[in-house]
């Protein structure tokens, strides 16, 4: 095996979307490089120049740069690099390790007829005709491939994997439009970047095979392959729209945070024992591509959400308020100055059964609304007389609370209640609806402590006043 130093890279083709098998993708390739002191490297695959929009491109940046995992050197463009990719054609062809195919489109379609009625790969006869024979027309290069033996792709996750030759064509290289073909850039794009591991999707297990045949016919050191199992929905077919979201903006958008499909994702199809939560310096520390399993991984929405609930409750209040401050935005809520920090504050006491910041957004709504809040019908209802006469006189009380945090506000509310001869059953309720609209909230001490001293006395100010 060679001791090259580690480098890995992600080849994603833009589509206008990143695919979280793309995401998962990157994620191994990240963290072995991590792991091994390694470089990490990106390969955009735009030779498809109608879908490889500018848009599409970006995309794939902005999905990288979000999940946290950007790379070591600047993104190679594939296209750009397509005189690099005749240049090696012309070599293969120099070393005889290649031919020109001057057959025709017709010709080709009768070669396909005759091979399939024949039960044999299409084989042109212009492999073994002399160069010097060859005529001044247009024709495509092909890879003159071994007929018989086998050709063994390495894989570290699969083990052996071993294709007959004979059921190998000899691959074009370069169409007659002069165009190379894919799986002759992948190789030479692999090569120069001095690619040592091409951990990628197991969709590419064929074109494996077919990219060592020309690492072969360069003399080329082959890199260590490791194709990864696909990522299948909760019902274990392969993941498709049916089963929700695909796209890594869309777990942004539903509420999901990067460290979260960082850890959940390097669960999918790899994972230390039972451990449901780490760090990245943990799975830096503990990844290696030979415990990824050759198993599908499934998608399992529950345990995603359950990591995020962990992560939203480790965040910095800071940066989940600038979060929830774009949901905001983006439902067309107005947002005031002062907000961002009202919602930093009050963060620490709604967050804790969140599983999105979705839902945080909900949960944070009580304390953004302007008085006089409308209270619901159900809460007017408990405004009786004899609660309004409690809740005025626990007013009383709350505004001899010098220091206006959880655990003054608790003490106060707790000896309010037994000085007033009542559970706090009996104002709880209304008083919650009293300080949020009806909207959710957190315990009393919490909605008191995240509205502060006078929003919280203003707000039962304004139900106290209510005509009942
Ligand atoms: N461009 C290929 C894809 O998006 C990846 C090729 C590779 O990793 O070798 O599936």
């Amino acid at each position: 095996m060679s001791d090259r130093p580690v480098r890995t890279r992600i080849a994603p083709s833009p589509t206008g979307m990143m695919h979280i098998g793309t995401a998962r993708t990157a994620l191994f390739n990240w963290l072995f490089a991590r792991h091994t002191g390694g470089t990490f490297l990106v390969r955009v695959e735009d030779t498809d120049r109608e879908r490889s929009t500018e848009a599409a491109v970006q995309v794939i940046f902005g999905g990288l740069n979000w999940l946290g995992m950007t790379p070591d050197e600047p993104p190679v463009f594939q296209y750009a690099r397509a005189d690099r990719h005749r240049e090696v054609v012309a070599e293969l062809v120099a070393r005889g390790q290649a031919y020109r195919d001057y057959m025709t489109a017709e010709e080709l379609e009768i070669e396909r007829e005759r091979a399939r009625s024949e039960g044999r790969v299409v084989r042109s006869a212009w492999r073994e005709a002399d160069p010097s024979t060859w005529p001044d027309r247009p024709y495509a290069v092909r890879l003159k491939s071994p007929l018989e033996g086998d050709t063994v792709v390495a894989d570290a996750i699969k083990g052996d994997v071993r294709f007959q030759n004979s059921t190998l064509d000899d691959l074009i290289l370069l169409r007659s439009d002069g165009n190379p073909t894919y799986n002759l850039a992948v190789v030479v794009d692999d090569h120069d970047m001095a690619i040592t591991h091409v951990i990628r999707g197991d969709d590419h297990l064929n074109n494996a095979a077919r990219q060592t045949v020309i690492y072969q016919a360069m003399d080329w050191e082959i890199p260590i392959w490791a194709h990864l199992p696909m990522i299948h929905g909760p019902d274990g077919a392969k993941l498709s729209k049916r089963h929700g979201s695909q796209a890594v903006g869309e777990f942004d958008e539903m509420g999901y945070l990067p460290e979260t499909l960082r850890n959940y994702l390097a669960k999918l199809g790899w994972g230390h024992g039972d451990d449901e939560i780490f760090s990245d310096a943990q799975a830096i520390a503990w990844f290696d591509i030979k415990d990824v399993v050759s198993a599908p991984a499934r998608l399992d929405w529950a345990k995603l959400n359950h990591i995020n609930n962990h992560y939203i409750r480790e965040a910095d209040p800071a940066r989940l308020a600038g979060l929830v401050i774009e949901i905001l935005k983006r439902r067309g809520e107005v947002v005031r100055q002062g907000d961002e920090t009202l919602i930093t504050r009050t963060i620490p006491f709604v967050r804790d059964g969140a599983k999105t910041t979705l839902e945080l957004a909900d949960t944070v709504a009580f304390v953004l609304k302007s008085r006089p809040l409308a209270l619901p019908e159900k809460a007017l209802s408990q405004l009786t007389d004899e609660t309004r006469a409690r809740l005025g006189r626990l007013r009383g009380a709350l505004t001899q609370v010098a220091d206006w945090n959880v655990p003054s506000l608790e003490l106060a509310i707790r000896a309010f209640a037994e000085s007033d001869g009542v559970g706090i059953g009996k104002f709880g309720a209304p008083l919650r609806s009293v300080l949020s609209g009806g909207a959710p909230a957190p315990d009393l001490a919490g909605a008191l402590t995240a509205l502060g001293r006078d929003e919280s006395l203003g707000r039962i100010d304004d139900a106290l006043s209510l005509r009942a």
